[in-house]
């Protein structure tokens, strides 16, 4: 049997999982699974390419470490003949060493741990996935792929904040996120219009976090999240673009903590805030509620005008793409964007937006606009097979 690569993303109330076989140029999905409702109502989902899903309850106590365990017995009871040859993991954060994955040792899970205060939500449950894994599969190479390593390389203007110089030296930069997605997707615009995947495309990640990445020759030159995921474009519950004075309002004259700072931004903001009915797009679209109407706007306004900004930093645009929850399945929020940026050149097709085509402009669009979906796990899996040289090419 070929090799099998595990992929694991480890978040704080989930755990998702994924199996590949490393037996062609692509990794190809065998299973897709999660642990979710951790610390509420924990189960166990599994999808078999081809074959059956379930689901099953877990005990209500269940934890990190216990749902990492209950996912490689799974593996090993339902392949016993198979070898987990690799382990792809994704990080949230590499600092400023890590432009690409790494296979991880102690030394590298030291650094991991000590990016902990950059990323406080996120990285913890991703070390706590490392560990899991390395006690599982102590002697199976372990990689870590990071979601700010497409953006490093940014030039300087991209990259700063006008702090003094020190900070920035110190690594106070904007790092920026979603890289595997973005990587992904330029990978597969080679594929899907090689001619516009060389010049400047700006990609739309809208899920429950949303940014925007500027690419010019397939690489990254500037991205809407900064030194955190929470700035640039509004999300479910994250505020995006805002006014530091006013966080420095809320700390001095509202008297804040730093942890309700922290919630209100992070938890109670964004689509969720602005609406007061919910963070989920297909709720707000499904509501009468004119303040659900007014986050949507919101949330397309901040679109158009960070395409513009970033048309601007890539000197054009060739191609926009849409990619995760609500960009491969919103057709309202596409047709907003699309709409609004007539004057750029771009022209909706209304029947391919409606029917989520690969390519929803006009064909008297100067741009084209295409519906891609990300895949993060897929990136991840080749990584790790290149990193654990598995690669067929390698072999
Ligand atoms: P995450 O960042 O958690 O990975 P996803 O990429 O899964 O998020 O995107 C989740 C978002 O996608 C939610 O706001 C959800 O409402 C939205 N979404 C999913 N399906 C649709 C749909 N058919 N129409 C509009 N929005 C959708």
């Amino acid at each position: 049997m070929a090799d099998l690569v595990v992929t694991l993303n480890a978040g704080s109330s989930s755990v998702k999982f994924a199996l590949f076989a490393a037996d062609a140029e692509w990794p190809r999905l065998m299973v897709s699974g999660a642990v979710e409702g951790l610390g509420a109502r924990p189960r166990f989902r599994v999808e078999i390419v081809d074959g059956k899903a379930s689901e099953r309850k877990l005990d209500a106590t269940l934890g990190h470490g216990q749902a990492i365990a209950e996912i490689f017995n799974w593996v090993e009871d339902s392949y016993p003949a198979a070898t987990v040859s690799a382990i792809g993991h994704r990080v949230v954060h590499g600092g400023l060493r890590y432009s690409a994955p790494v296979i991880i040792d102690a030394e590298t899970l030291a650094e991991l741990k000590a990016l902990i205060p950059l990323a406080p939500l996120h990285q913890p449950h991703n070390i706590a996935g490392i560990e899991g894994a390395c006690e599982a599969f102590p002697h199976v190479p372990q990689v870590a792929c990071f979601d700010t390593a497409f953006h490093r390389g940014h030039a300087f203007v991209d990259d700063a904040y006008a702090l003094p110089y020190s900070y920035y030296e110190q690594g106070l930069r904007r790092f920026g996120f979603h890289g595997l997605s973005y990587e992904y997707i330029s990978r597969r615009l080679r594929i899907i219009d090689p001619i516009h995947a060389e010049g400047g495309v700006i990609v739309a990640h809208l899920g429950n976090g949303a940014s925007l990445c500027a690419l010019k020759g397939g690489r990254s030159i500037a991205t809407t999240m900064g030194f955190s995921a929470l700035e640039g474009l509004p999300m479910g519950t994250r505020c995006g673009e805002i006014d530091p004075g006013l966080l420095l309002y809320l700390l001095h004259s509202e008297g804040m903590t730093p942890s309700e700072l922290s919630h209100l931004l992070y938890e109670r903001s964004g689509l969720l805030g602005l609406s007061g009915v919910s963070h989920d797009m297909r709720v707000l679209e499904a509501s009468k509620e004119p303040r659900a109407a007014a986050a949507i706007a919101y949330f397309i306004h901040r679109i158009k005008m960070e395409i513009a900004a970033l048309t601007a930093v890539i000197g054009g645009l060739d191609a926009l793409v849409f990619t995760a929850g609500i960009g491969e399945r919103s057709t309202r929020i596409r047709a907003g964007v699309v709409d609004g940026l007539g004057w750029l050149g771009l022209a909706l097709d209304k029947t391919a937006n409606a029917r989520h085509e690969s390519l929803i402009s006009a064909p008297q669009s100067r741009i084209p606009v295409f519906v891609t979906p990300t895949d993060e796990e897929a990136m991840i899996a080749r990584h790790t097979i290149e990193a654990a040289g598995l690669s067929v090419a390698a072999r």
